[in-house]
């Protein structure tokens, strides 16, 4: 069921300008663009490139968007597969969608390969498994190390991954020639929030009553996704009522239902 390649075409291609905020995130993610449109200028040289890009921060701050991004940008292929569906794979069908992966991949370079939630998949082996059992999470994680070992950077083949937990990752996945640079993607500031509502109102009819400082100072520890996502549902309602534009008061109350099923998540988990 997992779409392994995802092409994005020009309605679906995902640019820097539209990610806001994360300026230093994308700033360090601009030298695998670089690399991506032009490998031999860099492997001229002898040096050897990451091969691997970590994106750590919490759900919904944009590590998707920003892989996306990066593809978009360099103009290569997006191959995206998440952690979290090799858990439910039958005995050996992990390991297989790992080579196949990488070897569709070997044959597109240059492009990316992102790994959605790799703590999924990439947990401490030896934890939760009994003696002598190796269990399939770990023969998938195996074969992903051996993949990431066995490409050479040259070929342009670049992996991102995303997670919220670097802390439980096997040490293995870590280590130089693997996933050896880590990038942060925060909950947004202040003037992130501002950025984001931007990029997220673009397309919609507000009226002139809209202050989207205001509305940026009325969102602490909102992540990207829900700004989106109250940006989107403001419209709506605003549209429900049959208005021309979108107005402020529209904006508070969607404001309010996200926090609302914010608290309700939270008491879920708790
Ligand atoms: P998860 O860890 O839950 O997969 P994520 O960090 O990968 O989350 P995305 O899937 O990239 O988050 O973000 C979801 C959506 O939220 C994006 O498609 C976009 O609409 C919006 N969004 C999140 N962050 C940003 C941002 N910095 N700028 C613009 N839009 C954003």
């Amino acid at each position: 069921k997992a779409a392994l390649y995802e092409n994005l075409d020009e309605h679906t291609r995902v640019s820097f300008k539209d990610v806001a905020g994360l300026d230093e995130a994308k700033t360090e993610v601009m030298e695998v663009v670089d690399f991506l449109k032009d490998p031999k200028k860099y492997t001229k040289l002898g040096g050897k490139l990451p091969k691997g890009v970590l994106l750590v921060g919490p759900p919904g701050t944009g590590k998707t968007l920003l892989a996306k991004a990066v593809a978009g940008e360099a103009d290569v292929p997006f191959f995206s597969i998440s952690g979290s569906d090799f858990v439910e794979m039958f005995v050996g069908v992990g390991a297989a969608r790992v080579r196949d992966l990488f070897r569709q991949a070997k044959e597109k370079a240059p492009c990316i390969i992102f790994i959605d939630e790799i703590d999924a998949v990439g947990r401490s082996r030896g934890k939760g498994a009994m003696m002598g059992t190796n269990d399939e999470r770990e023969n998938t994680l195996n074969q992903l190390l051996v993949e990431m070992d066995g490409f050479a950077t040259d070929k342009g083949v670049i992996l991102m991954a995303a997670t919220n937990r670097p802390d439980v990752l096997d040490p293995a996945l870590l280590r130089p020639g693997r996933f050896d640079r880590q990038i942060m993607v925060d909950k947004p500031d202040l003037k992130g929030r501002i950025d984001i509502l931007k990029v997220h109102t673009k397309k919609l009819s507000l009226s002139p009553d809209v202050n989207l400082k205001r509305l940026a100072s009325q969102t602490p520890g909102f992540a990207g996704a829900e700004i989106a996502n109250a940006a989107n549902e403001a419209a709506l309602l605003a549209s429900r009522e049959g208005k021309k534009g979108i107005e402020m008061k529209d904006f508070e109350a969607a404001i309010e239902r996200v926090v609302a099923g914010l608290e309700k998540k939270n008491k879920v988990i708790n």
